[in-house]
């Protein structure tokens, strides 16, 4: 529902609004915001990387991911902060004591194979990948392009994750040239499944380069896109 008539966006609301209430807002780096929720769960409860919606203005909905579950009633979500778009806005004009509405179904996790996996993504993604990566049993290679001015501090609170700078005028491309460099070292020989998401255009250039060094089958890989280049509110 990226773009929907204000009627839809209600109904939507009305059927799937769970009523939500902020009790903190943390910059955790310059570029990203933790927001934390008392939020009535959906049916099922809330799990780490539940998909919400939010109603950025009355007619334009954006997406987000739940990181953590605290109490049946307690989440936090954690979003980069790029740019202008409706999504950036609503969720800079959150603050504790705000009430809100976050739309959410039942949750459903996204099909990941393998038992030593590679998660990429970019800043839209840490969240989501940080839920999968903390869930799971198995070890997980985690590698997030972030803005530059965030590094050090996203380093300093998850130095098991490997960070790179992202260029504001090329996402991705840092992203791939460690992709590259890291199978052209043949580093990657006991990653058996991956999880890509975030930038739509990198994402595929991700998938291309793991299918055609043979580390990877395409089933073996696991692809959301979170954004793109040239569209709003996927
Ligand atoms: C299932 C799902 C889960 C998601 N979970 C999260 C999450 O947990 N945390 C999070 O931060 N984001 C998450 N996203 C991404 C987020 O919904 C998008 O970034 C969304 O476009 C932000 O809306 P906006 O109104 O701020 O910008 P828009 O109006 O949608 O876009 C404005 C401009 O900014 C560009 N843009 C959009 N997103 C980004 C970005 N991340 N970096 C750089 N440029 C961008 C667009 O191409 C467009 O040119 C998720 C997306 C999906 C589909």
């Amino acid at each position: 529902m990226p773009k929907a008539p204000a009627l839809v966006g209600k109904l939507a609301e009305t059927l799937m609004g769970r009523r939500a209430r902020v009790l903190r807002t943390e910059r955790i780096a310059p570029d990203f915001l933790e927001l934390e929720f008392r939020a009535d769960p959906p049916a099922g409860g809330w799990q780490p990387g539940h998909e919400v919606q939010v109603r950025a203005t009355p007619t334009q909905g954006r997406r987000y991911n739940v990181r953590t579950v605290d109490a049946p009633d307690r989440i936090t979500v954690l979003a980069v902060l790029h740019g202008d778009g409706p999504g950036a806005r609503w969720l800079q004009s959150l603050h504790p004591g705000t009430e809100t509405t976050l739309l959410a179904s039942r949750y459903v996790s996204m099909r990941l194979t393998g038992t030593h996996r590679l998660l990429i993504g970019d800043g839209s993604a840490l969240g989501t990948l940080d839920a999968y990566a903390t869930a799971g049993r198995h070890p997980s290679t985690v590698v997030i392009e972030a803005p530059s001015a965030s590094v050090d501090r996203l380093r300093g609170r998850w130095p098991h994750y490997r960070f790179v700078p992202a260029f504001a005028d090329d996402p991705g491309a840092m992203t791939r040239a460690w992709l590259d460099e890291t199978l052209r070292r043949e580093d990657l020989a006991d990653v058996d499944g991956a999880l890509l998401l975030g930038h739509a255009q990198s994402i595929q250039g991700q998938r291309q380069a793991l299918v055609g060094a043979a580390i990877l089958d395409r089933n073996a890989i696991t692809t959301r896109p979170y954004w793109a280049t040239g569209k709003t509110g996927l």
